[in-house]
């Protein structure tokens, strides 16, 4: 298996190549046994190492950081995730134009006209505004999380979860893209929804 690290490096440039991340924005993490790896605050996406990646245990006790670096300030959020939920190994944030403006709105992605949406995801739910880098942004976590890949964050961002980080990684793709495709087909016209029998399949 590949040093997880390296995973993590490769898995934030995709991000910024995709655009869906700027240089600086965004975080992504792994887990690793009782061990969680994540991106540093403030270190450029081309400018990531291995040894720049910052290895925390479950509670967010560093064990092993570069000087002068600090972990994401999202670190205690990425550790809400892996504790309340066992099957998550890999969490991706960030900031995605589409899915960010739905979050801005405080509106769930979701859709009876796509079928991407129901496939993948059922819905995106949205979850109430906490302020980024301190325990509110994840106090309502335990309530919200436990049935979907990936939630939103009011006025923030976008997080996604998975049993690895391209698993992590492509949902976060996939759901900024469904974000486009619905705003674009609202745009152009009124989305044909699908019968409510055909979504009941989509969604099993
Ligand atoms: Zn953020």
């Amino acid at each position: 298996m590949a040093d997880i690290r390296t995973e993590i490096i490769k898995t934030v440039n995709q991000e910024y190549e995709n655009g869906i991340v700027t240089m600086y924005e965004g975080n992504a993490s792994a887990r690793v046994g009782d061990r969680v790896y994540i991106t540093p605050s403030h270190v450029a996406k081309p400018d990531l190492t291995e040894e720049l990646i910052i290895e925390t245990d479950l509670e967010g006790n560093i064990l092993k950081k570069m000087d002068g670096l600090k972990a994401s300030s999202e670190l205690m959020m990425h550790l809400e995730v892996y504790r309340l939920r066992d099957d998550v190994k890999a969490i991706v944030h960030n900031h995605s134009v589409f899915t960010t403006a739905f979050a801005i709105n405080g509106m769930d992605i979701e859709s009876d006209a796509l079928t991407e949406i129901n496939l993948t995801f059922k819905k995106i739910p949205c979850i109430p505004y906490g302020t980024p880098g301190t325990p509110r942004i994840y106090e309502k976590f335990a309530e919200c999380l436990k049935d979907y890949p990936a939630v939103l964050l009011a006025n923030h961002g976008l997080l996604t979860f998975g049993e690895n980080l391209r698993e992590a990684y492509s949902l976060a793709e996939a759901a900024e893209n469904i974000a486009k495709t619905l705003y674009v087909a609202k745009m152009l016209g009124k989305p044909a929804d699908l019968p409510a029998e055909e979504l009941e399949l989509l969604r099993k």
